[in-house]
């Protein structure tokens, strides 16, 4: 069998008040086809995929996790990037955009709501908008994407199993971290990308759990018992000077597996 590597893209690494980094948001290379996952909060998007390396022409398929501001808001920035491209005769594909039915809801509210009605009008046209709950199965380059429930506790949010030809799979869970409840979805996984919002020593100071987020000693203890091959952690918080050093630190007392704290616009080979 053919085996073709992916690439997973990790464009922002932030949670949702980030000053240092882009709000969480990675992108998937594979087939000659590229899956981003969510868009930040703003037209920061534009620089954070420059950053990675990313063209938003490039931009296949795109999939929100959740309608919260941090992961919705620079998607009404990457649509206008769409609607630009298409007015220039640039857009050489109809990008597909996935979301669970609350975040498509806002996503083309948002849309409808701030962009020129024209462009609203056309962006219907260039792009194909579909409602992707859990249980549904798509493809991307060959690779099946099955969706699930990510567990979160406050908002509808979807999280993706991606298995690739070569055997291997992604599991991307927007921002929720690796939990009792998503982890059956994640379970030997070779690449789990999940949120951990801080270290659990410094759970005092970022106070996660009221956020309903958890600690990278949380989502490791999990990734532990969920025979995860590599861990990634990002929607963390970013005033801790060696953050990418101390959260490796803390996950490998947990976790014996790889271990990968990216930086905004690291890529992981798959
Ligand atoms: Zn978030």
């Amino acid at each position: 069998m053919k085996s073709e590597n992916a690439d997973i893209i990790i464009i922002g690494t932030g949670s949702a008040f980030p000053t240092a980094s882009y709000n969480a948001c990675s992108a998937v290379r594979f087939g000659g086809a590229t899956w981003l996952t969510d868009a930040g909060g703003g037209n920061g998007i534009f620089a954070a995929l420059a950053n990675a390396g990313v063209d938003v022409g490039e931009v296949t398929h795109f999939f929100v996790t959740h309608s919260h501001t941090d992961h919705i808001l620079g998607a009404v920035w990457l649509m206008r990037g769409f609607i630009n491209l298409a007015i220039a005769g640039q857009l050489r594909h109809r990008p597909t955009v996935y979301a669970n039915s609350e975040a498509m809801r806002s996503l083309l509210t948002i849309c409808r709501l701030t962009l020129l009605e024209s462009h609203y009008r056309k962006l219907l046209t260039i792009a194909d908008f579909r409602t992707v709950d859990e249980g549904s199965s798509v493809n991307f380059a060959g690779a099946s994407v099955d969706f699930f429930n990510a567990g979160s506790e406050n908002v509808a949010q979807t999280g993706f199993r991606m298995h690739f030809p070569s055997g291997k799979s992604f599991v991307c869970l927007g921002d929720e971290a690796l939990t009792e409840s998503n982890m059956p979805h994640a379970a030997g996984a070779d690449l789990v990308l999940c949120g951990a919002f801080c270290r659990y020593a410094d759970r005092d100071i970022f106070k996660p759990y009221e956020k309903h987020h958890y600690t990278v000693k949380d989502v490791a203890e999990v990734a532990s018992r969920a025979a995860v091959g590599t861990l990634a952690l990002y929607h963390s918080e970013d005033r801790t000077p060696d953050r990418q050093q101390s959260y490796a630190a803390e996950a490998a007392q947990y976790f014996a597996g790889r271990i990968i704290i990216p930086a905004d616009g690291e890529t992981i080979n798959l």
